[in-house]
């Protein structure tokens, strides 16, 4: 499959590409690693006019650590160097156990730390080529009216299927964001419209510079558990990631999310009342897992049944609460 015809676009500050964006909008695409992106373009998911790569902006691929505040994670930040990051692998165990599961080591050797908090919602009606869509009728989510996966609903269920958001939710990280009005930020837990369609809070002006997490997150101990088709390369059809913060064996804060089973990462809102001021043990950790089965409502958008995927979120929960509770006592 070829790539549709654009014009390529290589702005040197974040401020023209915030300009790029302004003048093109409507037409003008971010493309960081393209990793998710060039593959979509070929299944003709989109064929912008102009494609703006960012890679050659200064300043957004460092890991920037700053005491008292935190870390900040340039969008351009590849996913490889924060698997490499002896940094985040000590102080946010969680964030690391996610990125090492991300494709394969190639994609992330070029996939980002932006392009993963931004990646489109997937489905099995979706991600095919135009071909394969055309013969099966298109849907909600590109140049159709119908949903093949809720027949007669108004609304894409396409999943969420990036694995860093769910650790991301566990840290209370937070997104910065370029427009032409200036800078805001964002907490990541307020990105996401947990609609297949329009799936995150970004402005057609906007860039994501960077991701902090806090300092009041480092430490806690983490563990991220995910369902794939095969053991490596595959995106999450249901992702589990969970911190926890001790004082001596008793649970002091606890946070859980899961990814790629909704329209969005979701907390799992009950899960610290679950786990906080006892000492870990597999009942809480299958409490947990009972939460989080809640929350989840895959739908069928991958090849794995909706109940299966379910029930994993349910099992893989459990496996992580008990996975953070070993990682802190070794
Ligand atoms: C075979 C295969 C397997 C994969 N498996 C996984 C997996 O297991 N888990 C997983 O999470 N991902 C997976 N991916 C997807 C992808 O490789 C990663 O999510 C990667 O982190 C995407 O980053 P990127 O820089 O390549 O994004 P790009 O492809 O460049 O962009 C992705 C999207 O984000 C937008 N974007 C990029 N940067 C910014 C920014 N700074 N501000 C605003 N918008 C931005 C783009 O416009 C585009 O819509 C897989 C991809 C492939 C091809």
């Amino acid at each position: 499959m070829s790539l549709p015809e654009f014009k390529l676009l290589r702005p040197r500050s974040v401020e023209e590409a915030v300009g790029m964006l302004h003048r093109h909008q409507g037409e003008i695409q971010i493309c960081a690693g393209g990793t998710d992106l060039l593959p979509s373009m070929k299944q003709r998911l989109f064929a912008p006019k102009y494609l703006m790569d960012i890679r050659g902006i200064d300043g957004l691929e460092r890991i920037r650590v700053t005491p008292g505040l935190g870390v900040e994670l340039g969008a351009l930040t590849t996913l490889s160097a924060v698997e490499d990051s002896g940094f985040i692998s000590k102080n946010y165990p969680v964030l690391h156990e996610a990125v090492k599961t991300v494709a394969s080591p190639i994609l992330r050797n070029m996939g980002t730390m932006g392009g993963n908090i931004s990646l489109d919602t997937r489905c099995l009606w979706y991600n095919q080529s135009l071909q394969w869509r055309k013969s099966c009728g298109f849907c909600i989510k590109k140049d159709g009216d119908l949903c093949h996966v809720a027949p007669g609903g108004k609304k894409c269920w396409a999943a969420f299927s990036a694995d860093t958001p769910a650790a991301l939710l566990c840290l209370s990280a937070e997104v910065n964001i370029a427009s032409p009005q200036g800078y805001r930020r964002v907490p990541i837990a307020q990105l996401y419209n947990n609609d297949g369609v329009d799936r995150i809070k970004l402005a057609k002006t906007d860039m994501i510079t960077s991701i902090y997490l806090p300092e009041s997150s480092a430490g806690w101990s983490g563990a991220y558990k995910k369902l794939r088709m095969r053991g490596s390369i595959d995106y999450p059809l249901a992702g589990v990631a969970v911190a926890v913060k001790y004082r001596g064996k008793t649970v002091e804060d606890a946070r859980v999310a899961i990814t790629g089973v909704n329209p969005a990462p979701h907390l799992i809102p009950d899960a610290p009342h679950a786990l906080v001021g006892r000492e870990l043990n597999e009942h809480a950790a299958m409490v947990v897992g009972e939460l989080a089965a809640r929350v989840a409502k895959p739908l069928t958008t991958s090849l794995l049944t909706p109940e299966y995927r379910r029930e994993m979120v349910r099992v893989y929960a459990k496996r992580a609460v008990m996975a953070a509770g070993a990682a802190s006592s070794n």
